[in-house]
C-alpha cells in the first residue's frame, strides 16, 4: 500500500466525542490550521458526531431485528458525511482551501461482508490531487465502496482504520486525536488509577485492542504493524503531541 514518501504530509483522526458540536468542530480546525501553517499536507479523517452512529443504529431497529446490511450500510455511513461537509466548511470559512471527500471519493475500495468490510486498496490519485493543490483534504472515516459500487463500512470503531490506511498509502505518520490523553496499561474510564504508556508495540498495542480498548481499532493497528507506520494517540484538547506507540 506505500506510496511515494512525503515527509509532509499527515494523517489527522478526531473521533465522535471531539467533533460532537459544531464548537468542537471548530476548535479541531483550530487545531489542524495550526499544523497546516507549519507548512504541513494534511488529511483529516472525520468521524460521526458524538453518538450519531448508535441513533442511526437505533432507528433502524425500531423497523427491524436484523435490518438488510447493505441498507445499514447506507444509513451508517451518512454520519461521517456530515462531520466532513462541516468540517471543511469551517476551513473555507477561516481562509484555507478545502475538500470534503466521501470514503469512495477518497478511492477507499473495499471487500466482505456489508457493515464489517475490509479496505483492501485505496487509490489515492485524488487525495494526492487536491494535497498538491494545497487543500486540507477531509476524507469520512468509517466507509468505503465495494466492487459492486455499494456503500460499505468497516466496523464500528472503524473510522480509525480510514485514518491509518490512508497514512500507509500516503508513507506518511498518523495521529489519533480523541478523548482520552493517550494509551493507558487499561482503560483509564474504568480504572481512574491507570497509569498511561510513553511507547506501546504494535503487537501489545494489537492484544489490546482485540480484549477491547477501543481506544484503538484492532484492524486499524494491524495496517500500522504491515506497513510500520508511526500512530501518535493523544487528546484532542491538549496541546502536546506524545508518542505513543510506534514501530520496532
Ligand atoms: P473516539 O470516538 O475518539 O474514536 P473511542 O471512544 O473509540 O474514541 O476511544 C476512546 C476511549 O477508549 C476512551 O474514552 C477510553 O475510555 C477507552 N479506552 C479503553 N481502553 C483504553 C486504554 N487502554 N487506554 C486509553 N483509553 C482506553
Ligand atoms: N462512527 C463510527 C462508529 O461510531 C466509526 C468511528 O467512530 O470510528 O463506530
Ligand atoms: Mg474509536
Amino acid at each position: 500500500m506505500k506510496g511515494v514518501m512525503n515527509l509532509a504530509t499527515i494523517v489527522q483522526k478526531y473521533g465522535g466525542t471531539s467533533v460532537g458540536t459544531i464548537d468542537k468542530i471548530k476548535a479541531v480546525a483550530k487545531k489542524v490550521i495550526e499544523r497546516k501553517k507549519e507548512g504541513n499536507d494534511i488529511v483529516v479523517v472525520v468521524s460521526a458526531m458524538g453518538k450519531t452512529t448508535d441513533k442511526l443504529i437505533d432507528m433502524a431497529k425500531q423497523i427491524s431485528d436484523n435490518p438488510n446490511k447493505r441498507e445499514m450500510d447506507m444509513l451508517i455511513s451518512t454520519g461521517e458525511q456530515v462531520t466532513i461537509a462541516l468540517l471543511s466548511m469551517v476551513f473555507q470559512e477561516s481562509g484555507y482551501d478545502s475538500v470534503s471527500l466521501t470514503g469512495f471519493q477518497a478511492g477507499i475500495k473495499t471487500g466482505g461482508v456489508h457493515t464489517k468490510n475490509r479496505i483492501f486498496d485505496i487509490e489515492i490519485q485524488n487525495v494526492e490531487n487536491h494535497l498538491k493543490d494545497g487543500k486540507i483534504v477531509v476524507v469520512a472515516g468509517f466507509q468505503g465502496m465495494n466492487e459492486n459500487g455499494d456503500i460499505t463500512t468497516l466496523g464500528r470503531g472503524g473510522s480509525d482504520t480510514t485514518a491509518v490506511a490512508l497514512a500507509a498509502k500516503l508513507n506518511c505518520t498518523c495521529e489519533i486525536y480523541t478523548d482520552v490523553d493517550g494509551i493507558y496499561g487499561v482503560d483509564p474510564r474504568v480504572w481512574p488509577n491507570a497509569k498511561k504508556l510513553d511507547y506501546i508495540s504494535y503487537e501489545e498495542m494489537m492484544e489490546m485492542a482485540s480484549l477491547g480498548a477501543g481506544v484503538m481499532e484492532t484492524r486499524a493497528v494491524e495496517i500500522g504493524c504491515k506497513y510500520k507506520i508511526p500512530i501518535y494517540v493523544a487528546s484532542t484538547h491538549g496541546n502536546t503531541k506524545r508518542n505513543l506507540y510506534k514501530g520496532v
